[in-house]
């Protein structure tokens, strides 16, 4: 790897009580080219702008996918990845299916730890704060001609991240728009599929929305997503969520509650969830909760459903009688180090770089 560190820190700027999520940028990133076959050298370099011309691969065709994870402070100020393994297969299955070259373990998991390490000042610590972490491969190439391109270059930028806490939100059930089709890129972190998901989203909010609740192509019958997080509904005292597939995309979190609601004893069937069943049990008083998950916000807790035109409302139950709450309480504490890890999902992030 080569290391060169920022003659310019902007540490000093940064105010952990008072800062913008997603737009403030720790002092380094990531950068590593992909030509002629092959990887170069992981480059750990000042955070800042590159130049490409309008004519690069990448925006043209979307050749594009990223992944979102975070890193954690604990009131020691040891540092700690998530599950990050997890996050390095799925980056490599989005670019095989977006025909992009796969990145190495070490080029993924050693810059990852690199860009955490020289960066950790950055993180904020306390209660639901974070570090969120981008990495990104995109086509380079600079030509137009609609195909495979034949330069990348993969990237992790990283931005200071604040409490999860959201308000219940509002979500329309879908009854035309599709985040994924059959056979499409709903099981990658395409770039595209976010873009393909802003406008059905902008006409929800006109409606009084803040949320799709995304439904399967072709019947709209069955739930597939939420927003951009995986979904959980409660009838009764059972949680079920759908089967990930090609059109489902694989979370981690998803995965994270799955295990952590066995290992409280909740009866988790992980099936195909029909509309109709959902509606019913809010008419007939059996649906407890419905929520989604992502490593962004953990939990977004929603409050009503919108389908064929109306608003049905949810029951709002208290912390201790919210599955949502319980679940997310359990990871953020593993997350955080404020519990033990009876899973194995936290890496520590040594001082590798602290000699240099
Ligand atoms: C990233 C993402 C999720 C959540 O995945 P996590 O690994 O839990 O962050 C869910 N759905 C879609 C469409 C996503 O892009």
């Amino acid at each position: 790897m080569i290391i060169q560190k920022t003659e310019n820190s902007r540490i000093s700027t940064f105010d952990p009580n008072n800062f913008s999520f997603g737009n403030t940028f720790i002092d380094h990133m990531i950068i590593c080219e992909y030509e002629d076959g092959k990887w170069g050298d992981v480059k750990l370099v000042p955070y800042g702008p590159l130049m490409f011309t309008p004519a690069m691969m990448g925006v043209n065709y979307g050749q594009a996918c990223f992944e979102g994870m975070k890193a954690y402070k604990d009131k020691d100020g040891q540092v700690f990845l998530f599950r990050p393994e997890k996050n390095f297969e799925r980056i490599n299955k989005s670019a095989k299916r977006l025909a992009m070259p796969e990145v190495t373990e070490e080029m993924f998991l050693d810059g990852l730890k690199a860009l955490v390490d020289i960066d950790r000042d950055w993180i904020p610590q306390g209660e639901g704060m974070s570090l969120y972490i981008r990495p990104l491969i995109f086509a380079t190439e600079e030509a137009l001609k609609a195909r495979v391109a034949n330069k990348y270059m993969f990237a992790i930028v990283a931005t200071p991240a604040k409490s999860y806490y959201t308000e219940p939100v509002s979500v329309k059930i879908s009854d035309h728009y599709s985040r994924a089709a059959s056979g499409g890129v709903g099981s990658a972190k395409a770039a595209g599929n976010y873009a393909a998901s802003f406008y059905p989203t902008q006409l929800a909010i006109e409606e009084g929305y803040e949320q799709i609740i995304w439904t399967d192509d072709s019947t709209h019958e069955y739930f597939e997503e939420s927003g951009t997080m995986n979904v959980f509904v409660r009838i009764n005292d059972t949680i079920y969520t759908p089967p990930t597939s090609e059109k489902i995309l694989d979370g981690v979190t998803r995965d994270s509650f799955i295990q952590l609601a066995k290992k409280r004893g909740i009866e988790v069937k992980i099936e195909p969830i029909k509309v109709k069943d959902v509606i019913e049990a809010q008419k007939n008083g059996t649906l407890k909760e419905v929520w989604g998950v992502g490593t962004a916000v953990v939990t977004t807790v929603f409050q009503a459903l919108g389908y064929n035109g109306e608003k049905l409302q949810l029951p709002r139950l208290s912390d201790e009688d919210s599955y949502a709450e319980m679940l997310k309480t359990d990871l953020v504490n593993i997350q955080s180090n404020l519990t033990e890890d009876p899973f194995g999902w936290r890496v520590q992030v040594d001082h590798v770089l602290e000699t240099v």
